[in-house]
């Protein structure tokens, strides 16, 4: 999609370090880490969110996922690695192209993990119901 920094990279209109590539998706290193090895996978085609698309969309992303974590894992030998997926601005993206973030992890290393509330749990037979009735 024209404008969109992550279809240029795919396609390497845009420069990147990529570490994966496939038919239908591409692993790179994300420009501002978080971490070594910091790396976002994103499909060739241009996808706004997780819910947009369809499945074979998110099929191509887990395929190369994969690829990239056994290649994380192998080269830099991390303890422990974190995927994370924003979708919408509410949960922090910034680029519309759907990706998702492999930030390979090492005991101590400081990144903390996303809030639990302990003073105000939800009824889980309500969200359930919510959501599956
Ligand atoms: P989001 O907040 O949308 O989940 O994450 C977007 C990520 O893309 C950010 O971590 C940001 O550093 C990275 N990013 C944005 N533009 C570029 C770019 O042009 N090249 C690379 N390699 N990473 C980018
Ligand atoms: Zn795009």
């Amino acid at each position: 999609m024209a404008g969109c920094i992550f279809c240029a990279i795919v396609t390497g209109e845009a420069p990147a370090h990529v570490i994966y590539a496939d038919d239908d998706a591409v692993a790179f290193l994300d420009r501002r880490p978080s971490a070594l090895g910091h790396t976002l996978v994103a499909p060739r085609r241009h996808v706004e969110h997780l819910w947009d698309g369809d499945a074979e969309d998110v099929v191509a992303v887990a395929r190369a996922v994969h690829a990239t974590a056994a290649l994380l894992h192998d080269r830099l030998q991390p303890d422990g690695l974190t995927m994370r997926q924003n979708t919408g601005a509410a949960s922090g993206q910034d680029v519309f192209h759907l990706h998702v973030h492999l930030v390979p992890r090492w005991h101590g290393d400081g990144h903390i993990g996303w809030p639990t509330r302990p003073d105000d749990l939800p009824d889980l037979a309500e969200v359930q119901a919510r959501l599956t009735r």
